[in-house]
């Protein structure tokens, strides 16, 4: 030590008001310039006799000389920390130490200098003293710290300065290290919601900790985030600390709120879906009885979109039902809900309408005429110009407890009864078409009982090739055990809605198969096929196929005696797979009826595609052929499509001769109809039976 520099020197005094103190690496003070003397208020002679634990808070005090010796020995380069000293009065100032080792000529450690310089940032200083000290004794933590992907952040638990940021904090907030230590969280103003630090640190208080909470953070570009934060104390380095782990979940977030979207809006023309709208009713409920406004629920269906649809193809299709969502939208106020409930349904939600029904109900009209205006106007659609108009069911609701389900029934039931005046045109749901909703529902009960129970039989109406019974058509019955006999018209219909027809169906199948087994058995009936009418939600049964021919197995009938009637309006939709189901069953032997053929879309391409054995000459056409000669000129241009695909034709629904002889004058020979029966039951079903009874003229 004896090369000592005189610290006390004029020049040296006059270069710096940095305090200069050489020490010992046991922390004694050997002596120091005039500024680290008047920083402490001692005299540099008293400075002499000190320690630096005498100069330090303990801690400090011990912590600075464990890094002195380490310095001594080599293993550390230099020392730079920043720490509270105690002036000679009891108070105290903060100052970052700077410490370096000095080394003789030989190389061999002189002494430590110490530079000591007053920092009025005493939070800076007090984070650097932290910051410096973390690495000395943590270096398993620091290495962890550096390179983790998670953004790492440590903060006093007093004051919540933070003392340290890993650098992928810094990286992904766009802070330099030397902006972020030393402050807090809140004057960086990465809290794009307040409400989420206050979260973060109740839960702290309460809990000791937090894990992945879902918190808005703010970059320094002042782009914001989703963050997840999961912070605890930890003691480091005696010091009560906050540590902080945050990843950056926005990615996530932007995939959660994808999905979100998707659940709730249709993905076509960007409406509220079906779900979103069940739950803005909910709430359109709740509203109404609160207040007492009356609500109107608008449930729009276009005319004739499948027609459309089918004939300019599903692209056209998809730019008039965008075009339309546009249109409606355009007719409502923004408080007011527009959805799309599926294909070609919408529904409206009209909200704070007035406390009295018939304005409520005006007010509603009002709207559903601009909706009819609208829509009746040309679309251009890919530069095709096309026309439409729409069916409107209003359901005028609220100040009671109804149901979701109710308004939206009451609203489709008045829709139909608009379609059935006509179209293009709106109605009301009226309380007394309640009944009917009543009525169906306790059928439906019915229904799925008389299926338990087997209540149902099934007619054959006979089909007849000049004058030979050669078929018939099987026609389902339901033996009430209340109403009597019931014709399909009544029941069919709610069984295809409820899906409760791919039973009824599978019944009928089996029934009709059995049937042909057992007539194939005796010689004279043996030439005898059954037709079966399939309904279109029972085909689209993906396992429709395997069904049937199960059932032919099961039953042994030979398919080429069993008869599939199915409909044109099944084409409307999924064609090719449609018409693959055909070819397969085909293949099998089995044959198909186009019926109703002439009143549905199917266009002569499409028919032209379908594995066809027959076509039916409809009930409606025959019962206009002599009165109406388009109906006349509608079977002529039947028979002569089928003579020309070399398909047999046969004409349903013929009651009198004259029918019967205008039709065999077209070509057609196959006729099914009260002129020669009435469907029967089995046990009444007469092959050789040529005439119904009360027929005079047996039939040619
Ligand atoms: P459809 O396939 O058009 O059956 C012919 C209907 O016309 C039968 O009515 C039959 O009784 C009636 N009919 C036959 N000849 C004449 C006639 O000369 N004049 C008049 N006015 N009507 C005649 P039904 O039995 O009431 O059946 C009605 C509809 O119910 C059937 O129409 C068919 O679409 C459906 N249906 C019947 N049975 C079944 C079934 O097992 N499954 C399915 N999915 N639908 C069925
Ligand atoms: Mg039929």
């Amino acid at each position: 030590m004896s090369d000592l520099a005189p610290l006390d020197t004029p020049d040296l005094h006059a270069l710096t008001t940095v305090g200069i103190v050489h020490v010992t690496p046991e922390g004694n003070l050997l002596r120091c310039n005039t500024p680290f003397a008047q920083m402490l208020g001692y005299s540099r002679d008293e400075i002499r006799n000190l320690t630096f634990q005498q100069i330090t808070h303990e801690r400090d005090g011990t912590l600075c000389v464990e890094s002195f010796q380490r310095l001594w020995k080599g293993s550390s380069d230099a020392v730079s920390m920043a720490l509270p000293f105690i002036r000679k009065d009891g108070s105290f100032t903060w100052a970052r130490l700077t410490v370096s080792l000095l080394r003789d000529r030989e190389g061999w450690p002189s002494h430590l200098l110490a530079h000591v310089e007053e920092t009025n940032d005493r939070k800076a200083a007090n984070a650097h003293a932290l910051a410096d000290t973390l690495p000395v004794s943590e270096e398993r933590y620091r290495g962890a710290f550096k390179m983790s992907p998670t953004s790492v952040i440590i903060a006093r638990v007093g004051d919540g300065t933070i003392i340290d940021a890993n650098p992928a904090f810094l990286e992904s907030m766009g802070f330099d290290s030397d902006e972020v230590i030393g402050r807090t969280s809140l004057e960086l103003g990465i809290w794009a919601n307040e409400n989420d630090r206050l979260k973060i640190s109740k839960a702290l208080q309460e809990n000791a900790g937090c894990k992945d909470v879902e918190v808005r953070l703010r970059r320094k570009s002042g782009e914001v985030f989703w963050g997840q934060v999961s912070a605890s104390f930890a003691e480091i380095e005696d010091v009560a600390c906050i540590v902080s782990f945050t990843r950056d979940i926005s990615a996530a977030k932007a995939n959660e709120e994808k999905i979100k979207n998707l659940a709730f809006y249709d993905t076509l023309t960007g409406l509220p879906n079906r779900r979103l709208l069940w739950e803005r009713l909910r709430q359109a409920l709740i509203a109404s009885i609160r207040s007492g406004s009356k609500h109107a629920l608008l449930f729009v269906d276009l005319d004739g979109f499948k027609s459309l649809n089918d004939t300019f193809g599903h692209h056209i299709g998809d730019l008039m039902l965008q075009e339309t969502a546009h249109r409606i939208a355009s007719c409502v106020r923004e408080v007011d809900t527009v959805a799309r409930l599926g294909g070609d349904e919408f529904v409206i939600i009209l909200e704070d309408l007035s406390k009295v029904p018939e304005i409520a109900a005006a007010q509603a009209k009002i709207v559903g005429g601009k909706i009819l205006s609208t829509i009746d106007q040309p679309f251009t659609l890919n530069g095709r110009e096309c026309h439409t108009t729409a069916s409107i069911g209003i359901s005028v609701f609220g100040g009671q407890s109804e149901s979701t389900n109710e308004v939206l029934e009451q609203a489709d039931i008045a829709m139909y009864q608009a379609k059935a005046t006509g179209r293009n045109a709106m109605s009301f749901f009226a309380p007394t078409l309640q009944a009917s909703v009543d009525a169906r529902a306790a059928m439906e009960k019915d229904l799925r009982l008389a299926i338990s129970e087997n209540q149902f039989s099934l007619f054959y109406q006979p089909q007849l090739d000049r004058g030979l019974t050669v078929g018939a058509e099987a026609l389902i019955r339901w033996k009430h055990p209340q109403r009597g006999l019931m014709p399909p018209g009544d029941f069919v219909p709610l069984a295809e809605e409820t899906g409760l027809i791919v039973s009824l169906g599978t019944w009928v199948l089996e029934t009709a198969c059995t049937q042909i087994a057992a007539w194939a058995n005796r010689k004279e009936e043996a030439h005898l096929s059954v037709a079966v009418n399939i309904s279109a939600r029972e085909f689209r049964q993906p396992k429709f196929v395997e069904n049937v021919l199960t059932i032919l197995n099961r039953t042994g009938a030979n398919p080429n005696h069993l008869m599939l009637e199915i409909s044109e309006n099944m084409f409307a939709d999924h064609i090719d797979e449609i018409l693959a189901k055909m070819k397969k069953l085909k293949e099998h032997g089995v044959m198909f009826t186009l019926e109703d053929f002439g009143t549905g879309y199917s266009s002569m391409t499409c028919l032209k595609r379908m594995p066809l054995d027959q076509i039916k000459i409809e009930r409606s056409i025959v019962s206009q052929i002599l009165a109406d000669p388009i109906s006349g000129a509608v079977a002529r241009a039947i028979i002569s499509i089928g003579k020309a695909m070399g398909l047999s034709v046969i004409a349903e629904g013929v009651e009198t001769e004259e029918q019967r002889e205008f039709l065999a004058n077209l070509g057609c020979h196959t006729f099914q109809g009260y002129l020669f029966s009435h469907p029967l039951p089995l046990a009444e079903f007469n092959w050789r039976q040529r005439v119904a009874p009360g027929c005079t003229r047996p039939p040619v």
